[in-house]
């Protein structure tokens, strides 16, 4: 056990400067309780937040290090090749390997997830340029739909033109999710239902649309379309039922409009989706992230994030200026952050 705590004080020690100069990786096999300690540590986060994937005792932890940090650590522990006789961690060993198999030991990957959220800008294309600048600090950048603005005298097809260059902007940042809202519908599928067929053509690795499922480090995200009848409303449910096979952690949906509640309040009346809350009881996703109500967080009775069991349900509302109003949800924190023109709230999710 001194062993396990003299490793992990010269990790710590030198945590400040592996973020600048990670040059070596290194791995830690310990104690489970000590690498839930270094994983929070390692990953700037405070003591508190459980863990979305918990380590047995002998599991193994990937950490960069300088070349300063693993000569100390060589000092202090000489390296030793793994033999016959030496004991190796239990995960090692032969659990689910077959007797004499070899097997790699497991690896632990805490992945951090922030994820930014706006939608509703409405071919707000300065609110587009703010998000291109904003996007590298996050994980993730969710537009939960209505990116065009039906009032304006520019022609839809200009405005897809630059959509579709401002989202490619912004996938070249991080990764981004674009859902179709009820303004966005430029075709018909063959039911004569309106779709927004326009985004098929801005999909691409870093760009997820209505119709994908998509992993992002430890997160399944799938991206619900716009639905203007039973078809589209079908194709929802079996979109859902055949991603829920994928899913074995974290599940996150991108869905434009609210279901009836706190996010759907337009100050007046409700405007909420009937079928989102059938989908929630039945799946349980980690969260939903909407749009469509532009007054919800700002209004008494409103507000920017919701539940209903376990799942999250946000919306970041929408304001003037060349700022979107957004929401800034880490997981790995277990917090979401509103911020708009009326100010910063935060909220554990917990
Ligand atoms: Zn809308």
């Amino acid at each position: 056990m001194a062993r396990v705590k003299r490793r992990f004080a010269v990790a710590t020690g030198c945590s400040a400067r592996l973020k600048r100069l990670a040059v070596e990786r290194v791995l830690v096999i310990t104690h489970g309780w000590v690498t839930d300690v270094l994983a929070l540590h390692v990953n700037g986060m405070p003591r508190t937040p459980i863990l979305h994937v918990k380590p047995k005792n002998g599991e193994c932890l990937w950490l960069d290090a300088t070349a300063e940090a693993v000569r100390r650590l060589q000092g202090d522990f000489p390296a030793r090749p793994l033999t016959a006789t030496h004991r190796r961690p239990r995960d090692e060993r032969d659990v689910g390997s077959g007797h004499g198999r070899h097997r790699e030991p497991a690896v632990i990957a805490y992945v951090r997830m922030r994820i930014l959220l706006t939608s509703d800008l409405h071919y707000k294309l300065r609110q587009y340029d703010w998000l291109i600048g904003a996007a590298p600090a996050f994980d993730a950048v969710v537009i939960a739909g209505d990116h065009i603005d039906v009032s304006l005298p520019v022609p839809s097809a200009v405005q897809i033109a630059a959509l579709s260059a401002s989202f490619a902007a912004v996938a070249r940042k991080s990764r981004l999710l674009v859902c179709s809202g009820n303004h966005d519908l430029n075709a018909r599928n063959g039911e004569g239902e309106k779709t927004a067929d326009w985004l098929d053509a801005v999909r691409s690795a870093a760009l997820a649309v209505d119709g994908d499922t998509v992993c992002v480090g430890d997160t399944l995200f799938t991206v619900c379309p716009w639905w203007d009848g039973p078809h589209a409303r079908a194709g929802i449910e079996r979109m859902l039922e055949g991603a829920a096979q994928q899913r074995s952690g974290r599940w996150i949906w991108v869905y434009h409009a609210p279901p009836e509640g706190a996010l759907s309040w337009t100050g007046k009346r409700h405007y909420g989706d009937d079928l989102l809350p059938e989908l929630v009881k039945r799946h349980s996703p980690a969260a939903v992230l909407c749009g469509h109500i532009h007054e919800a967080p700002f209004k008494t009775g409103g507000s920017w994030i919701d539940r209903i069991g376990e799942t999250w349900l946000f919306n970041a509302g929408r304001q003037i200026g060349d700022v979107p109003a957004r929401i800034e949800i880490d997981f790995t924190q277990q917090a979401a952050r509103w911020i708009s023109l009326a100010g910063i709230e935060e909220k554990a999710l917990q």
